[in-house]
């Protein structure tokens, strides 16, 4: 949660954190990764601001030589099809993410036997590739250090919990943190992630986002790879791509139905690895079938059900209350162009950089989804 208050002098940014060490939280589980493969046209330009703040990282620092700039790891995503209708989807968001700047090229399956002869093809109809500005990133890196740089320029962090909001005529005066403390704010931030809804509900709003489990696993193999592995959406939704030098990280959602779990609730409610993952890659790629689990984790997404896209700007009635949540499992790469939005609404009134919009909370009550479909 963040907050701007009045403070003696002018005006301050409170940043209260319920757990500093983000043990919980959906930043610390994130597979930390950026893609242009959206569907909708805001997802691609988001993502295209992501790529160029992360490139410039070190520049937002001026000469601080200790300023990690890391480079974005560009093995690409690769979307597998199966199918001439996923092939005409893939196709669609292709032209789309063209007109944008994005590099994203179909490939037949025999294209990509011989761009990644590794892959088992032969069910293959056709794949999206993009390689450029495409990939992983040190995000939990850059969150550490905005985080510090920001307590140095007079950003305060509290370890607290917000557990109550005051509302007076359509505008949050307050807030209460668990051990009693009131804060009067001129405007507050969500920013709660998968407990997005329980804050929102503090001020009598319904937040359509919740907790969903998703499952990470880290393996090796006997005999890695000789080329970094794109991150590859399979067929079946299990996703992997190279990690470090020669191993592997792999995802997927559960196997049971997708639906809200309890946000303390972090167990592995199944052997995804066993029935699901290990099957899967090892068929893609015959090369795994020696892989062992050298470390796995499962952690939550917070899954925005009205239509799998981040909510970022203030609420319709109560316009000093901001959202900046519901990614729905691409909040890393989000947050760079989000958290500026953010930003620029408090201090400007009006976005500046990039009209996000089209992600306000308003399109909820009118009933208006912008559907994302390529989620992962
Ligand atoms: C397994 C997995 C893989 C992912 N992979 C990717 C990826 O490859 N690329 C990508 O872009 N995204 C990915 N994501 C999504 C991304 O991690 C999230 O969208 C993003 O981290 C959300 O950040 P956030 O700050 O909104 O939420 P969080 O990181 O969850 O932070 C919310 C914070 O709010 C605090 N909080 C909650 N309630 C209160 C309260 N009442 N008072 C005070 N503090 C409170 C919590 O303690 C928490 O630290 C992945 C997510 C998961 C789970």
């Amino acid at each position: 949660m963040a907050l701007e208050h009045q403070s003696r002098l002018q005006r301050s940014i409170l940043v209260v954190e319920r757990d500093s060490s983000l043990q919980y939280s959906a930043t610390k589980a994130s597979n930390n990764c950026m893609r242009q493969q959206f569907a909708t046209k805001i997802n691609v330009e988001i993502a295209q601001y992501a790529a160029d703040f992360v490139k410039r990282f070190g520049n937002y620092f001026g000469s601080d030589p200790c300023v990690p700039n890391p480079p974005i790891r560009d093995f690409g995503y690769l979307y597998l099809s199966d199918s001439k209708d996923f092939t005409q989807v893939l196709e669609k968001d292709q032209q789309l993410q063209s007109q944008l700047g994005a590099g994203t090229q179909i490939l037949s399956g025999k294209t990509v036997k011989e761009k990644y002869p590794f892959f088992h093809t032969d069910d293959l109809d056709s794949a999206s590739l993009n390689t450029k500005d495409e990939g992983c990133f040190n995000a939990l890196g850059m969150v550490e250090w905005m985080r510090s740089a920001s307590c140095e320029n007079g950003v305060e962090y509290v370890s607290n919990e917000v557990v109550n909001l005051f509302v007076v005529n359509d505008q949050v005066e307050a807030i209460e943190l668990r051990d009693g403390q009131k804060i009067r704010a001129s405007k507050i931030v969500n920013a709660a992630g998968t407990r997005a809804s329980q804050v929102a509900s503090l001020a009598g709003i319904e937040l359509p986002v919740e907790a969903r489990r998703r499952y990470t696993y880290i393996f090796s193999v006997e005999r890695p790879l000789e080329q970094d592995l794109p991150l590859t959406i399979d067929p079946s939704g299990v996703h992997f791509r190279s990690y470090t030098e020669n191993d592997y990280l792999v995802g997927c959602p559960p196997i049971e139905p997708d639906v809200a779990v309890d946000v303390n609730d972090f167990t592995f409610a199944e052997d995804a690895w066993k029935e699901k993952i290990f099957p899967i890659i090892s068929a893609r790629i015959p090369q795994f079938s020696t892989a062992r689990i050298t470390n796995s984790w499962m952690g939550h997404y917070e899954f925005n059900t009205f239509d799998h896209n981040a909510i970022v700007g203030p609420h319709s009635n109560i316009d000093n209350f901001l959202f900046c949540v519901g990614f729905s499992g691409h909040g890393s790469q989000q947050a760079p162009a989000c958290g500026r939005g953010i930003a620029e609404l408090i201090v400007y009134g009006v976005f500046k950089t990039l009209d996000l919009s089209a992600l306000s909370y308003d399109r909820i009550p009118r009933g208006l989804p912008l559907l994302e479909r390529a989620v992962i």
